[in-house]
């Protein structure tokens, strides 16, 4: 019979993997909680209509990314494909703005966008992200970017660099988008399809081409930063200073623009030299249009995604993987034995040992390879012996010295235990 296989764009993530993704879930939750931000979790599937009008119908996610379904009351819902919108959704629908001044919030969960899989690009994928709303201030910008350039400091990784750029507000980028309809018209011939097709519906977006002669085309392109108004010209200015007082290098991409439609002002990507062609491991800016796009108060924001795949495909080129945390390994042969083995195993993890219990019921030789093989910092050994005695052999896996002692030794010496334990580590 043939067996059902993952999705295409799928994966599962196996234990070994699961350390990874644990310390990436774990090191977020500890920078993003220094800098006050709160979690959030919004349903994974929303009305199309939010992405629709919060993502924005000319963008590749909307336009050929989502998974959109007919539910069994024929209501349109997609999977979310981002989590902007979702998390801009429940700020309007709780009225997170009427507790006044600036709501700080992240999140990190599970993304789908129907793309072709490669390496450190799939179908269902993971984000951690940042959102901070109601405020306007350059300083905001600047935090967002610092607490992201944190985050991938403290979890060990190299070679970033931050590109960063402003697309100036609705007015600015009204004219930089007629001039480079202006620039690429008399080109439309020679620009790959999709950027045909984006001529006049969003233009912007051609910059992103990763098409050769499009790119060609693009040098003498105008610059969006030719177009910014005095005052958008003074807010990049100001971010770009705040930065350098921050100590956090940056390079000034005027190509830079982001896919989606509500972004104003400061983008950014954050691009590793390890990870081949998917290299942007954090996105984002400031998307000062989208809360009342999708029916709020005029609310400034601005924030991040970042990629987990991403950021573990490179955690695991620095860290080799690790051995499990275990304790214990418990070995047992003869009815007495199991039945006492079975007890100490919980006694000991109520006391906070971490116990593997051997089930095989397998000789002690099997069960022996076993325990070296488990990771545990120290085996023990219960047989017909230990049981009429109600005693144990302890043996330190590392050294090999192996001790016999009182079961009851075990529980009311646990204090030392443990700092042998954990001096072995
Ligand atoms: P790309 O140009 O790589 O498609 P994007 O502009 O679509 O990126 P965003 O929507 O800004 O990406 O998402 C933020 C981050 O989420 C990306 O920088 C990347 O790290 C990650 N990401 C986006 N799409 C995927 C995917 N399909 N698989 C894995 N990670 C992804
Ligand atoms: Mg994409």
């Amino acid at each position: 019979m043939s067996t059902v296989q993952a999705i295409r764009g799928t994966r599962d993530i196996l234990p070994e993997e699961v350390k990874y993704w644990q310390q990436v879930e774990a090191v977020s939750r500890e920078v993003l909680g220094r800098a006050a931000y709160q979690e959030i979790r919004t349903p994974t599937f929303e009305q199309t209509e939010l992405f629709e009008r919060g993502v924005g119908e000319a963008t590749d996610i909307v336009s050929k990314e989502m998974y959109t379904f007919r539910d069994r009351g024929d209501r349109s819902l997609t999977l979310r494909p981002e989590g902007t919108a979702g998390v801009v959704r429940a700020y309007i629908e709780h009225h997170l703005h009427a507790q006044g001044g600036v709501q700080r919030l992240w999140y990190l969960g599970p993304m789908f966008r129907y793309e072709r899989p490669q390496a450190g690009r799939q179908r269902q994928f993971h984000q951690v992200g940042v959102e901070v709303l109601g405020s306007a201030d350059p300083r905001a910008d600047a935090e967002v970017i610092a607490i992201a350039s944190d985050l991938l400091t403290e979890l060990g990784l190299k070679n970033l660099r931050l590109e960063f750029n402003s697309i100036g507000d609705q007015s600015d980028r009204q004219q930089y988008r007629e001039a480079l309809i202006h620039y690429l018209t008399p080109h439309k011939a020679d620009l790959d399809a999709d950027s045909q097709d984006r001529l006049t519906r969003n233009p912007l977006r051609i910059l992103d081409s990763k098409d050769q002669k499009t790119q060609t085309i693009l040098q003498d392109a105008p610059s969006i930063l030719d177009f910014l108004s005095p005052d958008s010209q003074r807010r990049f200015e100001q971010v770009q200073q705040l930065l350098a007082d921050l100590n956090i290098p940056f390079n000034i991409n005027s190509r830079l623009v982001r896919g989606l439609d509500y972004y104003t002002h400061t983008v950014f990507e954050i691009q590793s030299d390890d990870l081949g062609s998917q290299a942007t491991v954090c996105a984002g800016g400031r998307y000062d249009g989208l809360v009342s796009e999708l029916g709020g108060p005029e609310t400034s924001a601005v924030g991040w995604a970042s990629g987990l795949e991403r950021l573990i495909l490179l955690l695991q080129q620095l860290q080799p993987p690790h051995p499990a945390n275990l304790d214990f390994y418990l070995v047992s042969r003869g009815d007495r034995a199991e039945a006492q083995s079975m007890k100490l195993a919980q006694i000991l993890r109520r006391l906070g040992f971490s116990v593997e219990l051997d089930l095989s019921g397998s000789a002690f030789g099997k069960q022996f390879k076993r325990a070296d093989r488990s990771g545990a910092i120290a085996c023990l050994i219960l047989g017909d012996a230990e049981a009429e005695s109600e005693t144990v052999q302890l043996k330190w896996l590392a050294s090999g010295e192996q001790e016999s002692l009182p079961q009851a030794e075990l529980l009311t010496q646990a204090e030392t235990l443990r700092h042998k334990l954990d001096a072995l580590k």
